[in-house]
């Protein structure tokens, strides 16, 4: 792990720009645990709308030692909850830079998306020479390139969070356990440990909760989802030529608005317990979502593991189709 003194915070991103500050962060976090200050570091500055940057991972081996303590439960929660959208936004792709060569979400590893992380601050100083630079983009502008020295450390970051995800899976189901009784707590965690074993489609679908899209696995038609009561209504984008009731525009939203599923192509044949579970994970998953006093987390998950015959191409296909890339174990 990246020691808190070691000079290289000063070229790691952050969300309001390079994170020489963020080791302070930590350090005041472990001596006094302040929930808005918490909350502005993990959520505002390590993980923006869901991009992540290289200081995330940096500081993600310190959150989680900082929630390890028994008697750290506030902590534990904020932590654990922050820690499983690491774990699900930390290997998706997003549209403007592209994770290559094993990289994660938001962490460079070459000096040329090293580079792209200053683009920000280099596209303000350059509008115009009446206006007054920021200090702080000055400073990053004046950032000398990494060494290969530090490339290489650039790399080490990625090996430590990628060798942290059993541990980040292991606090979720602790603190899963120290928040049956919460409304929306079991499913962020649930999502975390699908993340951290390589579901993300899986994790993605938790994390969307009660309603939300995916595609179809065969034709890659986009299928919005509902939550109604103890079953999930499906609507295909474009179902022409279909009944009536099915070529209303923003008929899902129709159907939400007034509660009850009028306007849905079909629902899901939920995944049931007769059936053979080939994976570990998922007799995991259940067996957890079933302690969770909120009900609809194991709805949730048995939807999403089930099946629908897509009305686009006729097939029939699982909500959460098998992940086509999974981080490394
Ligand atoms: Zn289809």
């Amino acid at each position: 792990m990246l020691q808190l003194s070691d000079p290289l915070w000063c070229k790691l991103n952050t969300a309001y720009g390079f994170g020489k500050d963020i080791p302070l962060g930590l350090v005041a976090l472990a001596e006094h645990w302040d929930e808005v200050a918490a909350r502005d570091l993990m959520h505002g500055e390590l993980i923006h709308q869901e991009t992540c940057y290289g200081a995330t991972y940096a500081a993600a081996p310190y959150l989680l030692k900082l929630a390890e303590p028994d008697c750290n439960v506030v902590q534990r929660m904020d932590i654990a909850v922050f820690l499983s959208h690491l774990a699900l936004c930390a290997f998706r792709v997003s549209g403007r830079d592209t994770p290559a060569n094993g990289s994660l979400n938001g962490l460079a590893l070459t000096l040329e998306s090293w580079e792209k992380t200053r683009d920000p601050y280099r596209s303000k100083s350059g509008q115009g020479t009446t206006m007054q630079k920021p200090a702080g983009h000055c400073e990053i502008m004046d950032l000398e390139l990494p060494s290969d020295d530090e490339l290489r450390k650039f790399e080490d970051i990625r090996d430590s969070f990628l060798a942290l995800l059993p541990d980040i899976g292991s606090l979720c189901e602790r603190t899963f356990h120290e928040h049956l009784e919460d409304e929306y707590i079991p499913r962020y965690l649930l999502s975390g440990i699908a993340a951290t074993e390589g579901r993300g489609e899986l994790a993605r679908l938790l994390d969307s909760g009660e309603d939300g899209s995916f595609a179809c696995a065969a034709c890659g038609t986009s299928i919005d989802y509902i939550l109604f009561g103890d079953f999930m209504a499906l609507y295909f984008e474009n179902s022409e030529g279909g009944p009536a009731h099915t070529q209303e525009p923003d008929r899902a939203l129709r159907d939400w608005e007034e509660g009850e599923a009028k306007r849905a192509d079909c629902l899901v044949k939920a995944l049931d317990d007769l059936e053979d579970q080939a994976e570990p994970l998922v007799d995991r998953l259940i067996s957890l979502a079933r302690q969770a006093e909120n009900p609809s987390v194991e709805l949730l998950l048995r939807n999403f593991l089930g099946e629908f015959r897509c009305a686009e191409c006729d097939e029939t296909c699982k909500v959460c189709a098998p992940d086509k890339s999974s981080p490394e174990p």
